[in-house]
């Protein structure tokens, strides 16, 4: 697969009407317009709107292609939530000028079950939180062939371009290739670099980044692996898998996701970190679990047999696997 590939280019068109999308959103609803799920997380129309976006994009140049997406309609389908359903249609409705709310509704469950061969996976929206609180998310799909992922497309309207000018140009598109590298784009696809990891080999100059959520990781934890590698500087926390673009920029060398002791049998997702491990790594990263054991992308949505996630630049991977197992 290469840049030209229909996939790549379906990908890209897809990823991009629907950072458009989630912007105008954000802009317009400032943390307005989200419901909770039945397990308490929460989902906003951008969600929906995003995924039922992308869908219809890869839908139409992959009819056999296979999709596991976050979402579902099945909520949005109730009658007491048209004060979602409504918005979601009117939104897509500018950038799909044939949507309705029956069409949205049959894009967004274009997604379906866990197969093993070939398929997509997508995080519409990967941070509600992030978005919710105006800061960092992504949106992330990902190409996966006998459990490798082939293809990484990520968007991430928020994050700035350069560490340097945090408070500069915002927004920008990770796009990995399996064997091929990674780089950054600006969201309309311009500008493109190549990126790499970060060169370091003290651990105690690094930078960690971690979960802003206390649930989602064991700050307390990461803290005591810190300081096991004399690791001086506080973490840098940040939503979403923008956190695997800034260690492939090699701005952070390590990102930690020890499970939260508020649930500590948690298995991660695979939309959750199925496109942000391939940028990673082929930026020169590593990715494993925090056993060093590789994430299974081949077993179904949850990723079972992993425990934790555990990125760095490759050349401390096994010091930082080290002090996290002591
Ligand atoms: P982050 O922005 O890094 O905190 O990751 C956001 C993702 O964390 C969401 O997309 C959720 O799927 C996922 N998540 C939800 N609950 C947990 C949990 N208990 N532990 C780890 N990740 C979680
Ligand atoms: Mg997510």
């Amino acid at each position: 697969m290469d840049e030209s590939s229909l996939e790549v280019v379906t990908a890209l068109q897809a990823t991009i009407v629907a950072s458009t999308f989630c912007q105008k959103i954000q802009k317009d609803l400032a943390g307005h317009g989200s419901i909770l799920k039945s397990d308490r997380s929460p989902v906003t129309v951008a969600d929906f709107g995003s995924q039922a976006i992308i869908c219809k994009f890869i839908r139409e140049k992959f009819p056999n292609d296979t999709i596991v997406a976050e979402e579902d309609s099945t909520e949005l389908r109730k009658p007491g939530y048209s004060k979602i359903l409504e918005p979601v249609t009117r939104y897509v409705h500018d950038f799909i000028p044939d949507a309705s709310s029956e069409k949205v509704c049959a894009w967004i469950d274009y997604s379906s079950h866990f197969t093993k061969v070939r398929f997509w996976t997508l995080d519409p929206i990967d941070g509600t939180k992030g978005f919710l609180r105006g800061g960092q998310y992504a949106i992330a799909l990902a190409l996966i062939e006998n459990g490798i992922v082939k293809l990484g497309l990520m968007a991430c309207p928020n994050l700035y371009v350069d560490k340097d000018q945090p408070d500069g140009k915002r927004g920008c598109l990770f796009l990995a290739l399996r064997g091929k590298g990674s780089f950054q784009m600006d969201l309309e696809g311009g500008h493109k670099r190549r990126l790499s990891v970060s060169k370091a080999e003290n651990p105690s100059e690094v930078l960690i980044t971690e979960s802003v959520e206390p649930d989602h990781a064991d700050h307390l934890f990461h803290q005591r692996v810190a300081q096991r590698l004399n690791i001086l500087t506080p973490s840098l926390r940040m939503d979403s898998q923008a956190k695997y673009g800034i260690v492939a920029r090699g701005e952070a060398t390590l990102y930690l996701r020890v499970p939260s002791p508020s649930e500590p049998d948690y298995r991660e997702k695979i939309w959750d970190h199925a496109t942000g491990s391939i940028i990673a790594e082929e930026a020169g990263g590593k990715v494993t679990d925090t056993l060093g054991n590789p994430l299974d992308f081949s077993s179904g949505i949850k990723m079972e047999r992993n425990h934790g996630i555990v990125v760095t630049n490759g050349i401390l991977h096994a010091v930082v696997l080290k002090a996290l197992n002591l």
